[in-house]
């Protein structure tokens, strides 16, 4: 068993109806136990000019091996019919994998820790409702990672509470 956090994000065809989604598919998948999400979050895009994404996070507990996770997360992002034409643009889902327990994972399809989530306060803000003592493999806690990060435009929302 692997504790693993995600990150889940959206900004088109109803974000939070798509998070919902994406949620359930999770803790529907026969080798994925859902144990935390964090509260949703309104956050600036970065890059082109697009509406605002509904960004979350959740904590998994799996018997997945990092690909095999990342597999299930594309499946679900397709089931959704993502959608994306530019890069940084637009999109109707989007699932990363930021930790795997302590793992660090270099290869073609699969980055471990997420290569951007150490300076993305719309990964970190989330993340650090569910795991603000987490150790990143490099040493450093979310919470101090965040200390680092400008939180500008960054709204949490009452979304399910
Ligand atoms: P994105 O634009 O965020 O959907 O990322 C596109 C690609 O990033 C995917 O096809 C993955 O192969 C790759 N990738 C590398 N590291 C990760 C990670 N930690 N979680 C999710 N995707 C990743």
């Amino acid at each position: 068993m692997a504790d693993a956090y995600i990150a889940l994000g959206s900004n088109l065809d109803n974000p939070h109806e798509q998070l919902d989604r994406a949620l359930e598919s999770l803790a529907q998948h026969a080798a994925i136990e859902l144990i935390a999400v964090s509260s949703r979050y309104q956050t600036p895009p970065i890059g082109p000019q697009q509406p605002d994404f509904i960004n979350a996070a959740a904590q998994l507990r799996t018997t997945l091996t990092p690909i095999m996770l990342l597999d299930a997360l594309q499946d679900i992002e397709q089931q959704q019919k993502r959608r994306r034409s530019v890069h940084w643009g637009p999109r109707t889902l989007d699932l990363d994998i930021l930790l795997y327990d302590n793992l660090v994972l270099d290869s073609k399809r699969l980055s471990i820790p997420h290569k951007l989530m150490t300076e993305r306060a719309f990964v970190l803000v989330p993340l650090a409702d569910i795991g603000a003592d987490l150790t990143l493999p490099a040493g450093e806690t979310v919470a101090q990672l965040l200390a680092n990060c400008s939180q500008q435009g960054i709204v949490k929302l009452e979304y399910g509470t």
